[in-house]
């Protein structure tokens, strides 16, 4: 019996979710007296040994050339097959893009309960009880799992990165591999320096900016922090902005430790696609604006004068 964790990567590099589920997945296993397992599909340039390091013990890899590019159907009979041999009870996934394409279809195929978007380890004191999210991050839901085999979907930022002493066993894995049905034929990479679903700060700017012309200052101070570009859905809409940096309910929703709301209302639908941010600064000149409701720092005033107020502290301070 183990914990298997799945191991996103983008760019040949684990990403930052993959890297709190491993710490989450290892506590489980610590909680239930398991193994913590990971598994990967594909090449990194990173060391997968160190995984070891947030408490795994081995990473199973299997290694495919039909692997190198994301294939929900494909990705789905390998990661069975490898919770199948390790005898895995609980995989853990992120609840990313990936993860909300994985997880439910291996649940299915190895007949497991499913509880999407978790955000708290489990109560494993009588059964197998855990805490999600419903309605877009507006409520909490206590679910029981009481399948033998269970999958659990980790919020993004919801557990921290738990690093200490460790080394994994790095297991090739020998998995019947079935060719893609599906074959890109193009992709696009979103536009900004920093990809918007793993950012750690992103800038959003909304219709109060006027126009996309003023989008300057916005570029700027998103250059300076490091930071990805958002923006809300009229924006566009209008075409302002390109549609793969709208988010929100029917955008992208993202969850980095800052998020700057710049000339944004702060509509629920826009909410719900942010909210999960640790940190949300907004920066709008009605100080009746519901999203300062929702704000840890909140300036009331002319974007026009704060932005690049704002911009210019923050390069001083970087010297
Ligand atoms: P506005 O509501 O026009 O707000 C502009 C803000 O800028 C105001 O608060 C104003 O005070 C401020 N402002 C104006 N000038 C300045 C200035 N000089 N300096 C500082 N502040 C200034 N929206 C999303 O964003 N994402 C979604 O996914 C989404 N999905 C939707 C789904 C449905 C089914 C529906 C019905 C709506 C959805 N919306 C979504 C739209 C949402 O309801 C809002 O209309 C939208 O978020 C408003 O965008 P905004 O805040 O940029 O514009």
């Amino acid at each position: 019996m183990s914990v298997l964790i799945f191991v996103d990567h983008i760019d040949g590099h684990i990403k930052k979710a993959s890297h709190e589920a491993l710490s989450y997945g290892a506590k489980i296993a610590e909680q239930t007296g398991t193994t913590a397992e990971a598994v990967i599909l594909g090449t990194v340039n990173d060391d997968l040994e160190k995984l070891g390091e947030h408490g795994v013990k081995k990473v199973y890899q299997v290694q495919n050339e039909q692997l190198q590019q994301f294939d929900s159907q494909v990705y789905t009979k390998v990661i069975a097959q490898v919770a199948q041999q390790s005898g895995a009870k609980v995989i853990i996934f992120s609840n990313n893009s990936s993860g909300k394409a994985l997880a439910p279809r291996v649940a299915v195929r190895l007949k497991a309960g499913l509880a999407a978007g978790v955000n708290a380890l489990p109560d494993t004191s009588n059964g197998f009880t855990v805490r999600k999210t419903v309605f877009s991050g507006k409520a909490f839901a206590q679910v029981a799992i009481d399948t033998e085999i269970k999958v659990l979907s980790l919020n993004v930022n919801a557990f921290t990165i738990i690093t200490g002493e460790g080394k994994a066993e790095v297991i090739p894995f020998d998995a019947i591999v079935e060719s893609p049905k599906l074959k890109t034929i193009d992709s696009t990479k979103t536009s900004g320096k920093v990809s918007l679903t793993e950012a750690d700060v992103v800038v959003s700017a909304g219709r109060g900016l006027k126009g996309p012309e003023n989008w300057g200052m916005v570029e700027e101070l998103a250059d300076t922090l490091g930071a990805a570009l958002a923006c809300s859905r009229p924006v566009a809409d209008a075409h302002w902005r390109p549609h793969n940096e709208h988010v929100g309910q029917t955008g992208i929703a993202i969850a980095p430790n800052l998020y700057v709301a710049v000339g944004i209302s702060g509509a629920i639908q826009h909410l719900a696609g942010v909210n999960r941010s640790k940190v949300i600064v907004v920066i709008n000149k009605d100080p009746e604006a519901p999203f300062f409701k929702a704000a840890d720092y909140g300036v009331v005033g002319d974007a026009f004068e704060i932005v690049p107020k704002l911009t210019s502290a923050i390069k001083k301070l970087k010297g």
